[in-house]
């Protein structure tokens, strides 16, 4: 089980269009942010949540990286109480460096790079971040036309340089905008995949391959802690 820990919310640049955090009435926007309003009550509650769990996810409603202070102090907080467990970022950040070296010194020990789009894609490559990265790195590829053509008809030797790659099957969100581009743009095509995933072994033996046909089923899987310190089943 893991605790996937939300950022406080942050007005994120980067658009996606199926984006779950991109509400027209600010909701996300107005969550407590019992952070800001009570350090003390938000660590107490969050070494509570962190019980019993194998890995703290960081991550947010939005980008968690648009609030590195807070990062910053979780991971701080990790360390004083000695929590034993591993710590992933989750980031659609792709130019981290001035933060990775304290942050891995702060005991993260990995951070899971997301691609939404054959953009992405192309800048994550041009970073090099495997490389870049202090920590574990895995690539987060979510299955869309874009992003499976981009791979099947470039195949690109930078994949092979993550430890980790993830395939996630896009989820269907409630609203309507986002929902209509995920019934368009949603790719699942086996053949494709299966060619994407053979050319990664063929390069490296290391680089583990997982397929996530839905990241949205928390059931046996994880908890979700808000910024309001409360905890959550789901993410709807
Ligand atoms: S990075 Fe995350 S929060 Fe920002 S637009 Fe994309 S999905 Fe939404």
């Amino acid at each position: 089980m893991n605790l996937q820990l939300c950022s406080p919310y942050r007005k994120c640049p980067f658009n996606c269009p199926m984006c779950i955090a991109a509400t027209d009435d600010g909701e996300i926007n107005n969550v407590f942010n019992l952070y800001e309003n009570n350090r003390v009550e938000y660590f107490y509650r969050l070494a509570k949540a962190i019980q019993g769990k194998d890995t703290v996810v960081i991550t947010g409603d939005t980008e968690p990286t648009l609030f590195p202070e807070w990062i910053s102090n979780v991971l701080k907080f990790f360390q004083i109480i000695g929590y034993e467990g591993k710590i992933e970022l989750q980031t659609k950040n792709y130019c981290l460096s001035s933060y990775c070296y304290e942050w891995y010194n702060l005991d993260l020990n990995l951070i899971a790079y997301s691609a939404t789009c054959a953009k992405d894609l192309e800048k994550i490559f041009s970073f090099n971040l495997a490389k870049e990265s202090y920590c574990r790195t895995r690539l987060v590829v979510l299955l869309t036309e874009d992003t499976i053509d981009y791979l099947y008809k470039t195949p690109v030797k930078e994949l092979t340089k993550f430890a980790e790659i993830t395939f996630k099957v896009l989820q269907t969100p409630e609203r309507e905008a986002e929902a209509n581009y995920v019934k368009e743009h949603n790719s699942f095509d086996k053949k494709k995949l299966d060619a994407i995933i053979e050319f990664v072994q063929l390069h490296s033996s290391k680089c583990s391959i997982r397929i996530d046909e839905n990241c949205m089923d928390a059931t046996d899987r994880y908890e979700i802690m808000r910024i309001d310190g409360k905890m959550y089943k789901t993410w709807f």
